[in-house]
């Protein structure tokens, strides 16, 4: 360029949303790689990219689109920080790495989990925005991979990923695969595991914590020895894998009614065999599109029949969303099944946005508290407002209240301060096999 030409004006310095983070990616990237040479397990790194973010900050302004990468990086923080390395790349990119997999297969589960950050709508003063993502994965198909090639393969993917509108795309040692393949290979996994009846039930316990164990309201529905059954996948390839991931695998399958089937008769047949003294119970989560399916109350009863076990021993939790969604169908159908005395739980209460109004012939036996206003409350007052009028508000109308996440003994006085009558959390025991459940009952450790 000659000299004498003015350089070109530099653009005013915008405020970052977030620190850039591109060093601190390549140096973790650079350590997992380290280990993975030494080791039998891959690095997989996914590189993400908001879709339309330049119209989202055209259309909002700048200060939404830094609030909308701020929200994003805060989700991605739930991801195990063990399993996920996250950071900010500028513009719209975050670098993820993943350290330690098993096979390139386990990357496509990291790429669902964090797809799954991405399902609840994002809120930015009073719009309602639904963000979407492309997704590039790249591995170290090859022992000293350099961490520059991986950037690179990762940046390709997410162009394939892109151009074919696709949520992810990951680059390997032969070809670029596209999420459809991969997702295919998942599916057929998971089908093939529900044929042979690999599915198993973990069980979460929910103490009694009310001091007047009695004469509750509810005392005559509740059994007293309770616990939230909740699925697991095992596999060889990829150990464990949550039912974040399987729930949609399942509905994409459209199984959620033989999962529903498999997930009931197990539950009352692990019950039948263990309960002699007929006082435990058990609770089961119900996907919101099944409440109002016909089927769904054939097969309880049923299963209720076949293991001959009284119908207020089970309970079905349903997520809140439901009774807003299709209130009267699904007020109706939860009617019915509390006639034939089985329990109805309203599951992570508090995060949809119901109305006060419907309180008054709502068709459930007990509230369950999500875990995010549980987890604050010790240290934030307007979660534990929120705790306490729920609990209020519960009793009012004569249902249980469990409050969910509870992870440390402070928070645990508290709840029982506020005459809270069930606990469940990481703090009483996490999500534990069968056997290990009954040894659980076996002991009833003290709190
Ligand atoms: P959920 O119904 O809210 O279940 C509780 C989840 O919170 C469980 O995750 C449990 O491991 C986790 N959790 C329990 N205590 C704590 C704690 O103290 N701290 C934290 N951070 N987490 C805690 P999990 O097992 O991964 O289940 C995730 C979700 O998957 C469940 O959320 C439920 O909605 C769904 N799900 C699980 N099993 C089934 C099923 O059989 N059918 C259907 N439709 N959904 C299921
Ligand atoms: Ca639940
Ligand atoms: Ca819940």
């Amino acid at each position: 360029m000659p000299e004498h030409l003015p350089s070109k004006p530099s653009k005013p310095p915008q405020a970052l949303a977030l620190p850039l983070q591109r060093n601190a990616l390549l140096s973790a990237l650079d350590s997992a790689l380290e280990n993975s040479d030494a080791s039998n397990f891959l690095t997989a790194l996914a590189i993400i990219d908001v879709r339309d973010f330049s119209e989202l900050n055209r259309s909002f302004g700048n200060e939404c689109g830094n609030a909308i990468l701020a929200e994003i990086n805060q989700r991605l923080e739930q991801l195990p920080n063990e399993t996920f390395l996250h950071h900010y790349l500028g513009n719209d990119e975050f670098g993820i790495v993943l350290p330690q997999l098993k096979s390139p297969g386990f990357a496509v589960i990291c790429a669902e989990q964090i797809l799954a950050l991405f399902k609840g709508v994002f809120e930015w003063q009073n719009h309602t925005l639904k963000i979407t993502i492309n997704m590039g994965i790249a591995y170290n198909y090859a022992q000293h991979l350099e961490s520059s090639k991986l950037l690179l393969d990762a940046e390709l993917a997410l162009k394939q990923a892109k151009t074919s509108n696709l949520p992810y795309s990951m680059l390997g040692k032969n070809e670029q695969q596209s999420s459809d393949q991969l997702k295919w290979e998942l599916l057929n996994n998971l089908h093939v595991a529900m044929q042979e009846d690999e599915l198993e039930l973990y069980y979460q316990p929910k103490l009694c914590i009310k001091s007047d164990k009695g004469d509750g309201d509810n005392k005559s529905r509740q059994a007293s020895r309770y616990a939230e059954a909740l699925i697991r996948w095992p596999t060889v390839d990829h150990g464990l894998i949550a039912p974040d991931i399987t729930i949609p695998l399942i509905e994409h399958l459209g199984s959620e009614l033989d999962l529903i089937n498999w997930l009931v008769n197990t539950a009352l047949k692990h019950l039948s065999e263990t309960d002699a003294h007929h006082d435990c119970g058990v609770s089961v989560n119900i996907p919101a599109n099944s409440v109002t399916s016909k089927a769904l109350y054939q097969l309880i009863e049923q299963a209720l029949q076949m293991w001959d076990v009284e119908p207020n021993r089970l309970t079905l939790e349903i997520t809140e969303d439901v009774l807003i969604k299709d209130k009267e169908l699904a007020f109706d159908y939860l009617s019915k099944v509390r006639e034939t005395g089985v329990r109805v739980s309203i599951d992570d209460f508090g995060t949809g946005y119901s109305s006060l109004a419907y309180f008054k012939h709502i068709p459930a036996d007990e509230l369950k508290i999500d875990r995010i206003f549980v987890k604050n409350m010790l240290h934030n007052e307007g979660d534990r407002n929120i705790v306490k009028l729920i609990i209020d508000l519960a009793h009012a109308f004569k249902l249980d209240v469990v409050a969910e996440g509870v992870e440390d003994n402070h928070t645990l006085d508290l709840l029982k301060s506020m005459g809270c009558d069930y606990a469940q959390g990481f703090l009483i025991s996490h999500p534990i096999p069968y056997k290990d459940y009954l040894l659980w009952l076996k002991e009833k450790p003290e709190f």
